[in-house]
């Protein structure tokens, strides 16, 4: 299916070594796991990120259930996390530092680094007013960067609060009024209902008109300026590098004040910023919010590791299937990776299946090992090889394997 993709055990160590890292990096520094339903209600994703939003607006696996319901496959995570928090009362646990993995649907065009079910890892802190939490959400993403070995830009900016952003965007509207006919139908769409995202318009025609825009920062209230100028101070302290965009700004509506993107090769691998509104606009109290979301696949694409050989023993069992399995039950009791064959096959075809699976060692038995409870250990390396009796097996085996 268009925009959906397999994930196969060639590139699976890929997966597990991003998120291996990012879970370290997130239970070093505090942070818990919330996993929420993949499907909910509609107007979550409508109320929380915003129903002028691209996102909202074309990009929904919405159905009616059978009910009659409208349901929607969640596009993003935070709507549905800052949902979860309002249900749960989760302002009463001191767990207000959250992280979660998964899958995520938009029906976009299927392009590079871009497809219709997805992969997000995020984080949300909740409650947390001071810009030093901002500072650290950064932290979160230069060190997983730092670990994955990829290079990215950080750019950040202010995109200001429901206090200051009407104003704001009446100076858009007036400014890029005079360009209508030379924006692109999207942006002509939205002039009047969300100007901010003429912006990031991707378009060359847009890009060159939102140059000379007038400007956020010479909008932006006293508490927006405040709490940015006060994330930048931390990033410094941080000695975290950063290039100020003025024309960075999010597709997702509940964005206030400080918002950020982690760029590679003018992709967006990450990004995030802080969403002071978003539990109250969902019904819950006046609670604030920041929080992150990086794309797998984006890293997955880029990201250089060598896999790892996933097996240390290919038990080559001719014939002798019940002996086999108690072998197997016993070198995976003494923790080696071990593979073991079922199915009639020669020798010569196991050994090349051994080779194939990279495996280290290849045991073979067939009835007379059974009947002298001894096994032969092949050596895949310099194929040299030895019959030995079953107890001397652990020895026999940590001597090849751990050989240096
Ligand atoms: P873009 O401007 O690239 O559409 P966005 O503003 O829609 O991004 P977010 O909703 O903030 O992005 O999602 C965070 C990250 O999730 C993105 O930076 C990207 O790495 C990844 N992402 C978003 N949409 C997709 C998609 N359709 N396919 C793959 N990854 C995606
Ligand atoms: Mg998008």
């Amino acid at each position: 299916m268009k925009g959906f993709k397999d994930i196969l055990p060639e590139t699976i160590e890929k997966w597990h070594f991003l998120e291996k890292t990012a879970v370290k990096i997130f239970t070093h520094l505090g942070y818990k796991e919330i996993r929420t339903p993949i499907l909910e209600k509609t107007s979550v994703f409508e109320r929380g990120v915003g129903d002028s939003t691209d996102i909202v607006e074309k990009e929904m696996y919405t159905f009616l259930d059978k009910s009659g319901e409208s349901v929607t496959l969640r596009p993003e995570g935070t709507a549905g996390i800052a949902r979860a928090f309002i249900e749960n009362k989760l302002e009463t646990s001191v767990f207000n530092k959250l992280y979660y993995i998964g899958p995520m649907f938009r029906y976009e065009r299927p392009q590079k680094g871009r497809f219709r079910q997805f992969h997000q890892i995020g984080a949300e802190c909740f409650g947390i007013k001071n810009p030093a939490i901002d500072a650290e959400i950064i932290y979160i993403n230069t060190l997983l960067f730092e670990k994955l070995n990829i290079k990215t830009n950080l750019e950040i900016n202010n995109i200001g609060c429901p206090n200051c952003r009407p104003q704001y965007s009446k100076a858009l509207i007036s400014y890029f009024e005079h360009y209508k006919e030379s924006l692109c139908i999207d942006c002509q769409k939205r002039l009047y209902k969300n100007p901010l995202r003429i912006l990031d318009c991707k378009n060359e025609k847009c890009k060159i008109i939102a140059r000379s825009a007038p400007k956020l920062k010479d909008y932006v209230c006293k508490d927006c300026k405040e709490h940015y100028t006060g994330v930048v101070e931390c990033l410094k302290a941080l000695n975290i590098e950063f290039i100020e965009n003025e024309l960075l700004v999010r597709g997702l509506d509940y964005y206030t004040s400080f918002v950020f993107e982690f760029v590679n090769n003018n992709l967006t691998l990450s990004a995030g910023g802080r969403y002071d509104n978003l539990i109250q606009d969902l019904g819950g109290n006046n609670i604030c919010g920041v929080g992150f979301a990086l794309g797998e696949e984006r890293i997955i694409d880029i990201l250089d590791i060598k896999p790892q050989n996933s097996i240390d023993i290919y038990i080559a069992n001719l014939g002798v299937t019940l002996y086999a399995l108690n072998i197997l039950q016993k070198l995976s009791d003494l923790q080696f990776k071990v593979y073991c064959e079922y199915e009639n096959k020669s020798l010569k075809s196991m050994l090349k299946k051994a080779d194939r699976l990279e495996a280290k060692v290849c045991i073979i038995i067939g009835e007379n090992e059974l009947k002298s409870s001894s096994c032969i250990v092949r050596d895949m390396k310099n194929s040299t090889q030895k019959t030995i009796e079953l107890n001397q097996l652990e020895n026999t085996l940590k001597g090849v394997l751990y050989a240096t």
